[in-house]
């Protein structure tokens, strides 16, 4: 049973679709940890790590679907089919992604699937790469002198190239912020796109790798500058790239950068020192 009785029930024959956010534990919901916590079977992606999936009751299976680690990627039909099936066995399967399941992580295609196939399932979201990253690199993604608008966008398309179905006249003309995940192996294209529709090549530019994780990197540049730096520092996946002024905010709201945790202190005690 859960901990906490606002906590559903994870009844058999059902798939829960959830996001286990960029990294951090701590940013797990209540409502993911239960679900782990109820899992017959969790069907995970490669950017859900051992620190999250330690939290899966004992005896239960973990059964890996990503496309990263050298292994042979799964294919999207055969994801589906197999959560299908796990279901009609009458098993509780999570199917449990990185950030949130609903953004940029195809939870809307595999939920569209179970529905066709009568499956019962629910949505526990997550914490999303592009919000939660970003404030554990002190870049808030909307400020109210910056940008009333933010833009969140995919880097490559799903043939893996710069999305040129994409307006990027509407995209650098739009919201002063824009936010993009899988940004890092196109970015050049894309920042010849966005300077072509007239953005400034040297509005900042940072950029986020391994966000919440400890391993943790900023990365400040421009948009002009960024893919010479992705390259030099050898910048991979996963990386969420920002563009915009906002990022002049990194100065001051660096909180990870300035704040030095005292030994066996938490954060939220560090903080309260600090004032
Ligand atoms: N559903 C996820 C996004 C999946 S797409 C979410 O809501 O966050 C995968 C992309 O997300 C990565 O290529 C990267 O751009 C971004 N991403 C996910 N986790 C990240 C992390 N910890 N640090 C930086 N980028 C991350």
């Amino acid at each position: 049973m859960p901990e906490f009785d606002f906590l559903p029930v994870f009844a058999p024959g059902w798939v829960w679709l959830a996001g286990a956010g960029p990294g951090d534990p701590a940013l797990l919901t209540l409502g993911v940890h239960s679900a782990l916590q109820q899992a017959d079977i969790v069907v995970h992606d490669a950017l859900v790590g051992g620190d999250i999936l330690r939290f899966a009751k004992p005896g239960a299976l973990l059964e890996y679907v990503g496309k990263r680690g050298g292994r042979p990627s799964c294919r999207q039909a055969d994801i589906t089919e197999r959560l299908i099936q796990l279901a009609r066995a009458g098993k509780r399967v999570l199917r449990l992604k990185g950030g949130d399941p609903f953004m940029f992580g195809r939870g809307g295609e595999e939920a569209l699937e179970l529905s066709r196939a009568g499956i019962p399932f629910r949505v526990l979201p997550g914490v999303t790469a592009g919000i939660g990253g970003l404030a554990y690199g002190g870049l808030p993604a909307t400020h109210r002198e910056v940008n009333s608008a933010v833009t969140f966008l995919t880097g490559h398309d799903a043939g893996g190239d710069v999305p040129d179905g994409l307006d990027w006249q509407a995209i650098a003309r739009g919201a002063p912020v824009l936010v993009i995940y899988m940004g890092v192996r196109h970015f050049a294209g894309i920042a010849a796109r966005l300077i072509e529709a007239g953005r400034p090549a040297g509005q900042p530019v940072a950029i986020v790798t391994n966000a919440t994780l400890p391993s943790q990197k900023v990365f400040e540049t421009t948009i002009a500058g960024a893919a010479e730096v992705i390259g030099r520092e050898g910048i991979k996946a996963p990386a969420m790239i920002v563009v915009g002024d906002i990022v002049r905010l990194r100065a001051d709201l660096d909180w990870m950068g300035r704040f030095v945790v005292p030994a066996g202190e938490t954060t939220a005690v560090a903080s309260r020192h600090i004032g």
